[in-house]
């Protein structure tokens, strides 16, 4: 790869939404280039930002070869892209994709993914493949009820995902999730857990680094609002955070990751999910890092070596500003969020707002843990 830090260097993003427009901004800081791709008409953050902008389908590799010929590196914010569309992308285009379609392979499946972390002493939650009635119905006398089914591919923000109570509700999502018609479907005990963790780790050539334990607060399957460091003692932090670098050596993983923990009411630390990209989890560290998990997704995949995680404050909160109402994008009543000493708002351009639709987020850096409830007031009247 030619040195990034050349002028003409293009860093291609294989989606363009808010993950890839921060990454974006930060390439921007390097003297890069930036070219998008996506499937997606309009109302995307980063098409506005770039003229090297491309469009088509995911699933096919002539649609995406002019975009990848336009880049020296190709790196994605989601990780719905088949691994062997990307191998072949990556072959007939000659341009390297970073993480390597390889890594991705470990993971993209549920199954597979349990299965590569088991493999490398990590933690996960209990589960099965389940293909009938009969595995259904055997999985709760085993594990107890509820539990919930997941598919193995395109599950996020827990779209894909149903908690069940009972072998009648388990055969309707079962029908529901396509199980049915042939799609892999897991079973997963339920967990009892007092906290959701999450940290991310950004690794290269050059070596990695791995940025403090948070907590992540979810409503309805999704992140409303993230702590860090987490409130839970420093000794499960520090495992939290050896866990994450295992599996991203487990996956020989380059650019920036991030693993998502339950910590269960026995004290157990058991890994959720991993996303081979920036994370929703990570937002605070712009200003709550030294340097940003999206400075940190640029150097990784460009061959730079990570910098510092190190927080800049003893505590950060961020907030989500999910849509509230269903209207062309606008954030009113941010004022009061605005004149905080250390308060930062982030508004990632999309068109339209719709209720839950995640808009902009809000990070506030302080001394104590007060911070969280602090920005939870100071965003509360927001309307986006
Ligand atoms: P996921 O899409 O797997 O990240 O799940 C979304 C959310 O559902 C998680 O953040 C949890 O709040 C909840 N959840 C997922 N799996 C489990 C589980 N096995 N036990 C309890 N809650 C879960």
């Amino acid at each position: 790869m030619k040195n990034p830090l050349s002028s003409d260097f293009t860093i291609g993003f294989l989606g363009a939404g808010q993950l890839a427009r921060m990454s974006a901004l930060e390439a921007f800081r390097y003297g890069m280039q930036v070219a998008v791709f996506s499937d997606r008409p309009e109302d995307e953050p980063v098409q506005f930002m770039t003229p090297h902008s491309f469009t088509g389908s995911f699933s096919r590799v002539e649609d995406m070869i002019e975009f990848a010929k336009a880049c020296d590196v190709i790196t994605l914010e989601n990780e719905f892209i088949d691994s062997e569309v990307l191998l072949r992308l990556q072959e007939a285009s000659g341009t390297p994709i970073f993480p390597d379609p390889r890594s991705f392979a470990l993971i993209e499946n549920k199954r597979i993914e349990k299965e590569t972390f088991e493999k490398a002493g990590i933690p996960v939650t209990p589960y099965a493949v389940v293909e009938n009635a009969a595995d259904l119905k055997a999985f709760g006398l085993k594990y107890g009820w509820p539990f919930l089914l997941k598919s193995s591919k395109g599950g996020y923000d827990g779209y894909g995902n149903k908690t069940v109570h009972n072998t009648e509700e388990a055969e309707e999502a079962f029908r529901k999730l396509g199980g049915d018609k042939g799609r892999e479907i897991l079973a997963e005990g339920f967990v009892n857990f007092t906290h959701e963790l999450a940290v991310q780790v950004a690794r290269n050539e050059h070596g990695h680094v791995v940025y403090p334990c948070c907590e992540t607060i979810q409503k309805n399957h999704i992140c409303v609002a993230v702590k860090s460091p987490a409130p839970i003692p420093e000794e499960i932090q520090k495992k939290a955070q050896q866990l994450a670098v295992a599996a991203t050596e487990a996956i020989d993983g380059k650019g920036i990751f991030a693993y998502e923990f339950f910590l269960t009411t026995e004290g157990e630390l058991l890994l959720n999910e991993s996303a081979p990209r920036p994370h929703n989890s990570g937002h605070y560290t712009i200003e709550g890092a030294l340097t940003s998990q999206f400075e940190n997704h640029v150097r990784a995949v460009c061959g730079l070596p990570p910098g510092s995680a190190e927080m800049t404050a003893p505590h950060a909160a961020m907030i989500n500003l999910l849509g509230t109402d269903d209207r062309s994008a606008r954030i009113d009543r941010a004022e009061e969020a605005l004149l905080e000493k250390d308060g930062h708002l982030h508004f990632y351009g999309k068109l339209s707002s719709k209720p839950g639709r995640k808009m902009a987020h809000y990070t506030l850096l302080g001394e104590d843990a007060s911070v969280y409830d602090r920005a939870a007031s100071l965003t509360g009247k927001i309307r986006i």
